[in-house]
């Protein structure tokens, strides 16, 4: 064991004193005790306070070097205001209560957990993963600005599945920044409602327009608690169940056909449903022949290429005409699925419309799905959303600083 007084630059807490440093090549320990010349204040009225307790407790600290388990010694103590009457704890500055590690080693755990996986901190620190878990949670939670909910204009919101099981989070993220403004559990009416319970009236009064899949629970709540905010379907999902539909038309042509026509409805799926300048030559030809063998199936193709023609409009009073002809056209074929389809478009309108006016993509959420996945993979998994959160919202945040 041995004491150099060069290393006591690395411990200047102030209103301690540095009694000893023992560093050996596996443990460094320094033992602080409370400068006697300082008078202590309470915290609460800042009179003169006595006295009433003194403790040893210790924190881990910083690595020295190649010695990794540095742990600090230091004398807390427990004041009592007569004034006030009340007791109240004093401990070295960046020591919090009850902590076992100073501030400053957490803040480092922080920001190596940006970079590196939750897992692998006990390879370089003498820590456990739940224990650096639990400091990286603590510290983003101080540090990491609330989301900005005063300039909120355009909020997407959307469910996604987590673990294994069919379980499921709700996720709000701003629709301009991508910004992550709340995470929840479920798909429920719940997992929104405490979104806008953290919003002033105020800020929901600014929020023009909400992003929501088709079906789901939220257009609901969002009539409720933002009933000024214009609903807006997702454009994508819209055209999946569009979709879905030509699809079904396809699968009961072939169910009706003869064994001859079967052969050129076969494979055909992927032709019909991707875009036409995504084909090649030759499953342009394969189409082609489809058209010619089966009406009904052409039918479906051509509304289904028609329908893209409504994103491209930039007035919405002529995008609700093209509509009211798409409809009338779809329900005239009388393919089960596409009538279906049109009618629940017809009842819709006004949200797919809001489309035109507002440009509102899941582009950002997909984004948001990209970084998630990313990050559940860091080890931090699903069970904490609350950590999760942070995590995502980290992203996007400036690095905690180093004490
Ligand atoms: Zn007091």
């Amino acid at each position: 064991m041995s004491s150099h007084p060069s290393l006591r630059n690395l411990f200047d807490f102030s209103g301690w004193v540095i009694q000893q440093i023992q560093v050996s090549p596996a443990i460094a320990v320094v033992k602080l005790y409370r400068d006697k010349r300082r008078s202590i204040y309470c915290p609460h009225c800042i009179r003169k306070a006595s006295i009433n307790k003194k403790t040893m407790q210790s924190a881990f600290d910083l690595p020295i070097g190649p010695v990794n388990l540095v742990q600090i010694l230091y004398e807390s103590l427990q004041g009592y205001c007569k004034g006030c009457k009340r007791y109240f704890s004093i401990h070295p500055p960046g020591i919090d209560s009850y902590a076992h590690a100073t501030r400053r080693l957490m803040h480092y755990v922080c920001r190596l957990c940006r970079f590196m996986p939750v897992d692998k901190i006990p390879v370089f620190l003498p820590i456990s993963t739940s224990t650096a878990r639990r400091w990286d949670k603590r510290i983003l939670a101080q540090y990491l600005p609330d989301p900005d909910l005063d300039n909120l204009r355009i909020i997407l919101v959307d469910e996604k599945s987590i673990g294994s099981g069919h379980q499921y989070m709700t996720v709000v993220i701003n629709g301009e920044t991508g910004e992550v403004l709340h995470l929840a559990e479920g798909k429920k009416k719940a997992s929104l409602e405490s979104f806008f319970q953290k919003l002033t009236s105020k800020q929901i009064s600014k929020i023009t327009a909400a992003g929501i899949d088709r079906d789901g629970a939220y257009k609901a709540v969002i009539r409720e608690y933002a009933p000024d905010a214009q609903i807006v379907f997702d454009k994508f999902h819209i055209v999946g169940n569009l979709n879905t539909a030509i699809d079904e038309v396809r699968r009961s042509e072939w169910r009706k056909a003869s064994k001859e026509d079967k052969r050129f409805i076969k494979g055909q799926r992927y032709n019909l449903l991707r875009n036409a300048h995504n084909l090649k030559d030759y499953q342009c030809d394969e189409l082609a022949a489809l058209f010619e063998a089966n009406e009904k199936i052409f039918e479906a193709y051509l509304l289904k290429d028609a329908f893209a023609t409504l994103w491209t409009y930039v007035r919405p009073k002529w995008a609700s005409k093209f509509l009211d002809n798409w409809i009338e056209w779809a329900k005239e074929t009388e393919l089960d699925p596409l009538v279906r389809f049109a009618k629940g478009v017809d009842r819709d309108r006004n949200e797919i419309l809001a489309w035109i006016k507002h440009r509102v993509t899941s582009a950002k959420l997909e984004a948001f799905n990209a970084t998630i996945a990313r990050i559940v993979r860091r080890a931090c998994g699903y069970r904490d959303l609350d950590y999760l959160y942070l995590k995502i919202r980290q992203q996007a945040a400036p690095p905690v600083p180093q004490l």
